[in-house]
């Protein structure tokens, strides 16, 4: 029942000749027959011409942060109503990157995600324990704290128009990627809080693994029953392994 989802995070990566030529082999290289629904999340001064190029193809585009505010004096800030202007469907939210570089807490990504929604876009919202955490058994603690903020925040109803990417802190462009069997858990997990609280949203919710997912682990990853997708990183800047995910989870 869940369309699957695969989102390539190019972070700061990408001149306009390289991304021009990316964006094309990625609009060549997918079928319109695709079950799979692929989105590219390019740096914000690239998102021009991804909507140049992508227009009238079945790969969409989105943003990989965004301001919690609609507009004002926010200096060097990208707000909702910018990216949906550009044509964006989705946005990247509490990305791992933006928590432990960029300080953003549970709560700022919480508005993040809201002025997502506000701005008619889907959010996709990171969640995910480091290793320490790992380490100390606190996955659980950390996930649901980190979700609960949310639902606190904006509802579980929200979450019919929302994306979930679990993302391990340690997995994430280290090419340590977690077993099937330990992202399993972490989706089961994710999936029984919202189940807990509203049974429909969470199994309709599209849940994504994210952290170091190419080509050649992607079906292994992907054939998990609470794994309906992947957020991925390094391997979205390779037309070649960024359509191999997609047509592993088609
Ligand atoms: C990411 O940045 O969301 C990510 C999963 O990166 P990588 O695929 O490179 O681990």
């Amino acid at each position: 029942m869940r369309r699957p989802l695969v989102a390539g995070n190019w972070k700061m990566n990408g001149s306009r000749t390289e991304s021009a030529a990316l964006l094309e082999r990625v609009k060549k290289g997918m079928s319109s027959a695709s079950k799979a629904e692929a989105v590219v999340c390019p740096p914000y001064v690239l998102i021009p011409l991804a909507a140049e190029k992508l227009a009238g193809s079945v790969v969409v585009w989105g943003g990989q942060n965004l301001s919690a505010h609609k507009s004002g004096a926010f200096t060097g800030e990208i707000s909702g109503p910018m990216l949906k202007d550009y044509g964006c469907t989705y946005v990247i939210v509490g990305h791992s990157e933006r928590r432990t570089l960029y300080g953003e807490n549970d709560a700022l990504v919480a508005e993040k995600y809201g002025a997502a929604q506000a701005a008619k876009l889907t959010p996709i919202l990171c969640v995910g324990e480091t290793l320490r955490e790992r380490e100390a058994n606190q996955t659980e603690t950390v996930v649901a704290r980190q979700l609960d903020t949310v639902i606190e925040k904006h509802g579980i109803g929200s979450f019919k128009n929302a994306v979930i990417a679990y993302e391990p802190v340690w997995a994430i462009g280290t090419g340590k990627t977690a077993t099937p069997q330990q992202a399993q858990d972490v989706h089961r997990f994710i999936r029984s809080r919202l189940a807990s609280r509203d049974e429909a949203v969470a199994d309709n919710i599209r849940i994504l693994y994210g952290g170091s997912m190419k080509g050649s682990n992607a079906r292994e990853l992907l054939a998990q029953p609470d794994i309906d997708g992947g957020l991925i990183g390094g391997a979205s800047l390779q037309a070649e392994e960024f359509l191999m995910i997609c047509r592993a989870a088609d």
